[in-house]
């Protein structure tokens, strides 16, 4: 889990440049602006009667796709305990070009997110694919260590870094679980892409590394979100399990990798897709969002 042979290129000692703290880079430009929450919306989806149209179960070391309309609302929970959960997202009428964009929407919100903020897409769509209603971990951290919880800084774990790192062939990482999930609705590998880990611990240390810690979900911990468009979502059950014990390799009891067993870690989640029992009620003066209308000459 550790090594003394990292190398680092980045000082952990703070330098002063006499220069004023900057403002966060993407901000509302007005009152009307997208980045300001609809509270009041939010909290009456949430609240609105609803009934639950599907349940899937997502067994130890698996991937599972699913599709849900817009104006539903997703619930993953980690029903026998601390799980990391790798997420996934396309709008469904896009031949998987439409997908969360990570990195955007770690600028426009936070590099961890929770209720209220958004999933975004990428280019040339740029909308939200979702908006995060509940979260069951929303007062967790941040900890002593900086840590916080549903991590927008990292990737999923996949088969080729393994390999790099280890010289192991694994075959049941995030990024292959997802892969074979989408495989139903038509997706392929270069249709997996960055993910949100949900329920998983992160942040960068003192010089600036990624970090993770321990899985803080209990049993019935959850995460829910409202479907802004029509979408495909993916989730992993990570192989690494709660990451209290990972390590590079499969992590067998018989691994000669520096790791121990971690698949004694691992537990399922769950997914639940609620429909509106009124939704002309809950969802009045809503209306799906479309791409951004930018006129795309792109200085042709
Ligand atoms: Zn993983």
């Amino acid at each position: 889990m550790s090594s003394n042979l990292t190398f680092v290129s980045q000082r952990s000692e703070k330098k002063n440049y006499g220069k004023p703290k900057p403002i966060p880079a993407y901000f509302p430009t007005s009152k009307k602006s997208i980045l300001i929450p609809n509270f009041e919306f939010y909290d009456r989806v949430k609240a609105a009667p609803r009934k639950l149209a599907a349940t899937h179960a997502v067994p130890v070391r698996s991937g599972k796709a699913w599709k849900a309309s817009k104006g539903s609302i997703v619930r993953i929970s980690t029903p026998e305990g601390p799980q990391v959960c790798d997420f996934n997202c396309w709008e469904a009428n896009s031949g998987f070009k439409e997908h969360m964009w990570a990195s955007r929407t770690r600028q426009l919100h936070s590099a961890h997110v929770s209720v209220y903020d958004k999933l975004w897409s990428n280019l040339p769509y740029l909308r939200p694919l979702l908006t995060i209603i509940d979260d069951s971990l929303a007062g967790y951290g941040p900890d002593e260590h900086g840590g916080r919880v549903h991590d927008l800084l990292g990737t999923r774990c996949d088969p080729y870094v393994d390999k790099l790192l280890s010289g192991e062939d694994n075959d049941f990482h995030c990024h292959s679980n997802l892969y074979r999930a989408i495989r139903e609705f038509g997706g392929e590998e270069e249709h997996v892409h960055d993910v949100l880990n949900i329920f998983q611990l992160t942040g960068l240390n003192e010089n600036d590394q990624y970090f993770m810690e321990t899985c803080p979900a209990k049993p019935g911990d959850y995460f829910e979100f409202f479907c802004e468009v029509d979408v495909v979502c993916a989730v992993s059950s990570c192989p690494g399990g709660d990451l209290s014990d990972w390590g590079w390799g499969e992590g067998g009891t018989d691994s000669e990798a520096n790791v121990g067993d971690m698949s004694a870690k691992c537990r399922p989640l769950k997914v639940e897709v609620f429909e509106l029992e009124n939704p002309e009620e809950a969802l009045e003066g809503w209306e799906s969002p479309q791409p951004v209308k930018y006129q795309g000459n792109h200085g042709f």
